[in-house]
């Protein structure tokens, strides 16, 4: 099978000169990658971006997302940065604003992908699981689109790269009327369905105030989910230290939905219009949607590019587990050691799993071949 071409930039910086640095490696990247064989002049470009919460403060850079855009500039083609709604979306736009992501520094409008109410999308057939997925309009619209993401781990799926992030990131936060079809319909076996347990609950409400949708309620020792205002982003469940709140789903389970999500999602591009990025710094045990963030497992790697989706999460997970645990981390709590599947160690499943199933589906290839920048 052929390999896919991925290109590298070292975190690394030992000359103290603007070229090497990584900001100054990735603009090198960015010129030597053939844009112009992905978008065309005048085209509008999606940049998508996740844009972290108000105590995930650990987003892709600015820096990076601006070079991002002047590239897809100097190509000639139109961008706009997007996201779909994680959280109450005028709340969204101000999350971004703190966590530097704006017009000013990445000169670029932003726009929600699935609207201010998370929305605005179109059904889209995925596969047997799901069965049609809630791809939001913008995403389902737009010709071609880089896909820049935050390489790090996830407490359901392991890791979170660009498979994750196009299915996630690409399927809005609900259907107005087909439950299971937005995001939540990954999240959960049950369409959009969190279980609670009330023998394990010690009503410390701390999934009442972790709720961006205010859908909890606890009265009189009893705990109540507004199914209409729910929309199953797990959270409440990844607070509740005694598990009384829990995703009914098996980690195998959400990684098949969650790829199957994404090949939704790919559906609506036509072939070589996704440009893919997935930059490997902060790398902390966690997604950028939970309300904080933890010190990063490993030290910092660097940035990958490529259009496989597949071959670019595989290569990343390969670095990461190559990579020695850092100290007063909580890969290093674990007591994981170098030379171990770092990821699969701190969260089930073993993303590998994911990145099997989603060369199963027909999404890329694990195999690849990396171009160092310095070899360009
Ligand atoms: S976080 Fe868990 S233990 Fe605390 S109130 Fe919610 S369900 Fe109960
Ligand atoms: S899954 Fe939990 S945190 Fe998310 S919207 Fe529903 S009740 Fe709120």
């Amino acid at each position: 099978m052929a390999k896919s071409r991925l290109y590298f930039a070292s975190a690394r910086n030992t000359k103290w000169l603007y070229q090497d640095s990584l900001p100054g490696k990735f603009e090198r990247m960015l010129s030597t990658f053939d844009f112009e064989r992905y978008i065309k002049k005048d085209e509008w470009v999606a940049v998508k971006i996740h844009w972290g919460s108000e105590g995930a403060f650990r987003p892709i850079r600015a820096t990076f997302i601006r070079k991002t855009v002047d590239r897809i500039k100097a190509a000639g083609a139109d961008p706009f940065i997007t996201e779909t709604v994680r959280i109450p979306g005028l709340d969204y736009l101000h999350v971004a604003n703190y966590n530097g992501i704006s017009q000013e520094t990445c000169g670029a409008p932003l726009v929600l992908a699935d609207g201010l109410y998370g929305t605005d999308n179109i059904l889209v057939a995925s596969g047997p699981i799901i069965g049609e997925v809630a791809v939001a309009s913008v995403i389902h619209d737009v010709p071609a689109m880089v896909v820049l993401s935050h390489f790090k781990g996830h407490i359901q799926s392991s890791f979170g790269g660009a498979l994750k992030h196009i299915s996630m990131g690409g399927v809005s936060a609900r259907h107005r009327a087909k439950k299971g079809a937005g995001r939540g319909g990954m999240h959960c076996l049950t369409p959009d369905r969190i279980a609670w347990d009330k023998k394990l609950c010690t009503f410390c409400m701390a999934c009442v105030e972790v709720c961006p949708r205010k859908a909890l309620s606890i009265e009189k020792k009893k705990l109540r989910i507004d199914e209409n205002l729910c929309w199953a982003c797990g959270r409440c469940a990844r607070v509740c230290e005694t598990g009384a709140l829990s995703d009914p789903i098996d980690p195998e389970d959400f990684q098949r939905r969650l790829i199957e999500g994404a090949k939704g999602v790919l559906s609506t591009f036509e072939k070589n219009k996704i440009i893919y990025v997935n930059v490997m710094l902060d790398i902390q045990p966690e997604c950028d949607c939970m309300p904080g963030a933890d010190v990063s497992i490993v030290q910092d790697i660097g940035i990958l590019i490529g259009d496989d989706p597949v071959a670019i999460d595989q290569a990343s997970l390969d670095m990461v587990n190559a990579s020695a645990p850092l100290p007063n981390s909580l890969a290093s709590d674990l007591g994981l050691k170098p030379g171990g599947k770092l990821l699969a160690d701190l969260h089930r499943p073993d993303p590998q799993f994911g990145i099997d199933e989603a060369v199963r589906l027909g999404l890329g290839s694990r195999e690849y071949e990396i171009v160092k920048l310095d070899e360009c």
